[in-house]
């Protein structure tokens, strides 16, 4: 009977509460002590045959291993068997949406009391970080580049996101000479410039990305490919492969009138300006950013809920979420969709804009909105949201953050001859990353559209093998031609 109820209680995660936190940007949830962690992982039970968690992995971490050698207090061999598939994993332990994957899958999901995988990860990963910080060294993989038997060959990565860091560290292990060209003066892609500091410490993102970095990886950032170089520019320069990882970061509008006036952002622009360039310390640094009293955010995936939690904590006094589907289809993760609701954002469900009112110096004033039904399912397997005719209603607000969707930036992909995109203006590749030019491949959300940092990771490893052997077979094919 103890053993059951042991087996079915799921360990809390300590969180800082929501009257404190939304006062500052730091971390909210304050993660698994050494003794809670010990806890949750003897919940495990080691499933012995094809243990479905592991199914549920994009990047097929085995995970009833690294979690029996927590409940053994070995962290050092939890720490090694998570990095032998997951080069980010104190990123990966923060916001990958484990809920509907590894954690989905786990047995003990059907008692809804699933193995907490991602707080466990997230424990050894920011214990293998302090660990590195006290530079005992026990983790720097040594054996890491053991396949490098000498530089095989320079390899180009394009964009420093989860998708680049990941093919970056993956090829320098094969053995590869590889360079990051990165557009922004930081590298870590949305890491960096889109998820905030509260719910992604940059402290983090920097310790994963030092990590690639002393494997060998060399990141040339302020480098846009497509402006100062490009492509066949790259492969001039010696490259023999180049990966193409530079995201879906072109923000989408919902063309309506009043999208122009003062006061409306696209949440790229919005949480760039806080995350990237701090605005948040104004003015301390110096990058100001304006947010009124009433902030009405349009979207309901992770990037409107960041936007939404960001403006309350720059002073907001109310704000709203307008979503056109009910919560049931939202794509944002369970988990923030709670701590949004903890911190008092306002939601608006099957409620569209058509219209936002300015005052008569052009500065936002008011959001016409008119509410919706859901009928059939549209081509993404959603219910179709349908207005309902003279249902419209006005919100007083002052400031509106779009966050609909982002799509392909066309900078690269215009410059570069040969490359085939699909109809959306995507790169099309095949099952191994390959695209339409020799020597060129892809992944990330430049292939899929805006997907996952563990979408973007599993993509990754796969193109790694495959410039491999792409790579192997133009030195091999050079040498009979000598
Ligand atoms: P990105 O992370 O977009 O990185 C691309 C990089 O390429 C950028 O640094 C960019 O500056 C650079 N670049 C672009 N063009 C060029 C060029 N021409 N030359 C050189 N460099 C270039 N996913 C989750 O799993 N969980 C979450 O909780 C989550 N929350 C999110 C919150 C926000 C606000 C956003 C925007 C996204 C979120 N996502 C989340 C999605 C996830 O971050 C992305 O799917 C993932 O980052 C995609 O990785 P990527 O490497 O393909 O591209
Ligand atoms: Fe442990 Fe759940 Fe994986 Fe089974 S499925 S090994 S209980 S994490």
């Amino acid at each position: 009977m103890v053993k059951t109820l042991e087996i079915n209680n799921r360990k809390k995660i300590s969180k800082q509460t929501p009257q404190k936190r939304i006062c500052n940007f730091e971390e909210v949830v304050l993660g698994y002590d050494k003794k809670t962690a010990i806890a949750e992982a003897r919940r495990c039970l080691q499933c012995p045959v094809n243990p479905s968690c592991i199914k549920g992995c994009p990047v097929k971490i085995d995970i009833p291993k690294f979690i029996k050698k927590i409940a053994q207090e070995d962290f050092t061999s939890a720490a090694r068997i998570l990095k032998e598939k997951n080069s980010l994993p104190a990123i990966c332990g923060r916001v990958c949406p484990q809920e509907e994957q590894c954690e989905k899958a786990c047995v003990l999901a059907k008692k809804n009391s699933s193995i907490a995988i991602g707080y466990l990860e997230r424990f050894i990963a920011d214990f293998s970080n302090r660990l590195i910080d006290q530079s005992t060294n026990l983790l720097t993989d040594k054996s890491a580049n053991s396949q490098q038997t000498g530089k095989q060959a320079k390899i180009a990565v394009i964009g420093s996101g989860p998708a680049g860091l990941t093919i970056a560290g993956d090829l320098v292990k094969l053995g590869y000479d590889v360079v990051i060209f990165e557009a922004l003066h930081l590298p870590g892609g949305v890491l960096s410039y889109g998820i905030p500091e509260f719910r992604l410490p940059k402290q983090i993102v920097r310790h994963e990305v030092n990590y690639i970095k002393t494997l060998g990886v060399e990141i040339k950032t302020d480098y846009v490919i497509g402006k100062i170089e490009t492509i066949d520019g790259l492969f001039k320069k010696g490259f023999k492969a180049i990966y193409i990882s530079i995201g879906a970061g072109l923000p989408k509008f919902l063309g309506i009138s009043g999208e122009n006036l003062i006061g409306v952002y696209s949440a790229n622009e919005f949480l760039t300006r806080v995350n990237l360039m701090k605005a948040y310390l104004f003015p301390q640094v110096a990058t100001p950013i304006r947010v009124g009293r009433k902030v009405a955010i349009v979207g309901g995936g992770n990037v409107a809920l960041d936007s939404a939690r960001t403006a309350l904590r720059l002073g907001a006094k109310k704000v709203y979420i307008i979503y056109r589907r009910s919560s049931k289809q939202m794509p944002a993760r369970a988990e923030e969709f709670e701590n949004a609701c903890e911190e008092g954002i306002e939601f608006r469900f099957l409620t569209q804009p058509i219209r936002i009112i300015g005052n008569d110096r052009r500065n936002v004033k008011a959001i016409e909105c008119i509410s919706m039904m859901l009928g059939s399912p549209d081509a993404s397997g959603r219910a179709r949201p349908i207005p309902i005719k003279k249902s419209n209603f006005i919100i007083d607000i002052d400031t509106v953050i779009i966050a609909i969707g982002a799509g392909p930036n066309p900078l690269l992909l215009n410059n570069t001859a040969d490359l085939e995109l699909d109809e959306r203006g995507y790169i099309k590749v095949d099952s191994n990353g390959k695209t339409s030019k020799k020597g060129v491949f892809a992944g990330g959300d430049i292939v899929t559209g805006s997907a996952t940092v563990i979408s973007a990771m599993g993509m990754a490893k796969k193109t790694a093998l495959a410039i491999n052997d792409y790579v192997k077979e133009q030195l091999l094919q050079k040498k009979h031609l000598v």
